[in-house]
């Protein structure tokens, strides 16, 4: 099994972290064939997860579950990315039912959500995704693996293909948020620039979170499949015409994701 997280804390600021400090310390732990896939970042996904934490922490972990699975019952009715998203899956004939799909959990703090291929699954990190617009930055991202998984014959241990869906998800979910917003005081060059830029740090970053690679590994397979992924709007850029009304609204609602402090 093996996941694809979105690492970086939707509340961060996006732009201005060094790479480095985000990598989780568990995955340096190779379990066996000496591959890290993520394992320790969803200590609910595993055998030993009962551990002796298990029964002190049940009674906020409940709420946490409470809390989280409402508000991702609020994003399925309301947001309209996630719906858009949804729709998409349909449509590729992979449709998404709320309570197969989706999972709330405990994590590893430094992961707010991930995406489970074997179990097509989506991962909710109940105790950091802890408002509506986080989990809603974690649907987005994750649901663009899903429809990736369900378009494509995806190899997620093929760090070209890892490394594409994470190019996807941080242009599609992350990235176009943080630029709409400095749309308006930058130049158009140093728009295109940034928001390569953006999305190239964030792919960067998650898969360095999810695969015991070098860091120079993981650059170059990002520049690797980066024109061409970069490219790939579906589902989003396909559905919601560019300059209309949709893009923007769905656009204009970043602030829900966490993006604007
Ligand atoms: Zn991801």
């Amino acid at each position: 099994m093996n996941f694809l997280d979105e690492l970086t804390k939707s509340s961060e600021k996006p732009k201005s972290e060094p790479i480095k400090k985000e990598e989780p310390a568990p995955k340096k732990e190779k379990p066996e064939g000496g591959v890290a896939w993520g394992y320790d970042l969803y200590p609910e996904r595993r055998k030993e997860s009962e551990s002796r934490f298990a029964n002190l922490m049940h009674g906020r972990d409940n709420l946490e579950k409470i809390r989280c699975e409402r508000n991702v019952y609020k994003c399925i009715k309301t947001s309209p990315l996630v719906k858009l998203m949804m729709g998409a899956l349909k449509s590729s004939g992979c449709p998404m039912d709320i309570r197969r799909h989706i999972a709330c959990e405990e994590c590893h703090p430094s992961v707010s959500g991930g995406y489970d291929p074997v179990l097509n699954q989506i991962v909710v990190c109940q105790n950091m995704a802890t408002n509506e617009g986080l989990v809603q930055g974690v649907l987005t991202h994750e649901m663009i693996h899903m429809f990736d998984y369900c378009r494509n014959d995806l190899n997620f241990k093929n760090i070209d293909h890892l490394a594409c869906t994470e190019i996807r998800a941080a242009n599609l979910a992350h990235c176009s948020f943080v630029s709409a917003w400095m749309q308006g005081d930058t130049s158009f060059f140093n728009f295109k620039e940034s928001h390569q830029n953006c999305v190239k740090s964030k792919a960067l970053k998650s898969v360095l979170s999810v695969r015991t690679v070098s860091t120079e590994e993981a650059i170059e397979a990002v520049e690797r499949v980066f024109p061409k992924c970069y490219k790939d709007l579906e589902p989003i850029g396909r559905r919601i015409k560019r300059n209309s009304n949709d893009m923007y609204m769905a656009y204009a609602e970043g602030y829900l994701y966490g993006y604007d402090n």
